[in-house]
């Protein structure tokens, strides 16, 4: 047995060989003709998985650096963030800290987003940018995109919208386009199935265009020097070029997998991993019609012993969630994304299922 545990948590998430071992692909200079080569092989490929002709930007920093990215260059007035989870509210302290004007709407822990709050918060004309999170990783919530395309594009037409899809993008379809997303991040450890440090952002037109015009946004995160490369097919500064031939392989595997079949398998494994706990005596921890399809949050109600069950599957070769933060040991998630497939899913439960006969 590997001393590494395969990893269901909900990221990183696993990553398998033929991936690990494309990261070993020797180094190529960051300014020559094979780097566009190789980042031309790979953007269009993002913009089609995205279902958007918006650009596409490769960014060798985490998701948070994103988060940030966004802001800096969105912000004028003041941002409203939608709050209903520990990532949600983590971006409305970064918002905080970089001085915007800021306000939060809070759903409970397990909710999805409702329409009528965010309609009632931008009504006020107080805020000229949107951000929330599509999947709350920290509660398994999936939020419904549709309802606020449909408010912000038929009553806030002018406001700019920022979605995180950390745990959802290349799980889940997310049509950037039709929905008018103007920003939306994910990193590479969660249902992209690659090692953490790397992530991603599809930016619209008019959000380049209003970057443009704020004053101080600093350097690193400036979406106007990631365009000046963006149009020679490079990376504004040294990018982390494993990653680059990551992507690539595993936009392969996208490629001979389809894309309907990965958003389709995806929801089967979430559909497999609910009646799993159901089957225990379990319920689920989100709200019903907000189940994420990437991971389920399961709601400990038989009070298994979390702890003594980590420790077994431990053993067993796999590393479980034991629960986000205040949630801990009170309900736990079960990842199914990226390079984790029925079998997978299968494999693992089966083994839970092994190890609660003897805790
Ligand atoms: N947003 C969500 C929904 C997440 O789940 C995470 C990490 O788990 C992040 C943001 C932060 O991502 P990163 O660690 O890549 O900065």
């Amino acid at each position: 047995m590997s001393s590494f545990p395969k990893l269901f948590i909900p990221g990183p998430t696993h990553v398998s060989k033929d991936l690990l071992d494309i990261f070993s692909t020797p180094q190529i200079g960051h300014r020559t003709p094979e780097i566009s080569e190789l980042i031309n092989s790979i953007t269009p490929r993002i913009q089609k998985l995205l279902y958007t002709k918006n650009h596409i930007y490769l960014v060798s920093h985490a998701a948070t650096g994103l988060w940030e990215m966004g802001l800096r260059n969105s912000v004028k007035k003041g941002v409203l963030h939608a709050i209903n989870g520990a990532f949600s509210a983590k971006w409305a302290s970064v918002s905080k800290v970089c001085g915007y004007h800021t306000k939060s709407i809070d759903f409970d822990w397990g909710y999805g987003l409702t329409v009528d709050a965010v309609d009632e918060a931008l009504a006020t004309g107080d805020f000229d940018v949107f951000a929330m999170v599509h999947n709350e990783t920290s509660t398994g919530v999936k939020s419904d995109l549709d309802s606020i395309a449909d408010l912000l594009k038929t009553k806030y037409p002018d406001v700019l919208w920022l979605v995180d899809a950390v745990s959802s993008m290349a799980g889940v379809k997310i049509n950037v386009d039709e929905l008018g997303i103007d920003f939306i991040l994910a990193s590479t450890q969660k249902a992209w199935g690659l090692p953490a440090g790397f992530s991603i952002c599809a930016i619209s037109d008019r959000m380049i265009e209003i970057s443009a015009t704020i004053k101080n946004k600093g350097y690193f995160l400036d979406v106007l020097q990631y365009e000046k490369s963006y149009a020679k097919a490079q990376t504004p500064s040294t990018p982390s070029i494993p990653h680059l031939f990551g992507l690539q392989k595993v936009l392969d595997i996208i490629d001979q997998e389809g894309l309907d079949n990965r958003w389709a398998r995806h929801k089967e494994c979430s559909k497999y991993a609910q009646e799993w706990a159901f089957s225990h005596g379990q319920s689920l921890f989100p709200e019903i019609g907000c189940e994420s399809e990437t991971l389920t949050c399961i709601k400990n109600d038989r009070e298994w012993d979390i702890d003594k069950i980590n420790d077994a599957l431990l053993y067993q070769g796999y590393r479980m969630d034991r629960g986000y933060g205040k949630l801990r040991g009170k309900a736990f998630r079960v990842a199914h994304m990226g390079n984790v497939y029925m079998d997978d899913l299968v494999d693992y439960l089966n083994s839970f299922d092994e190890v609660l006969k003897h805790v």
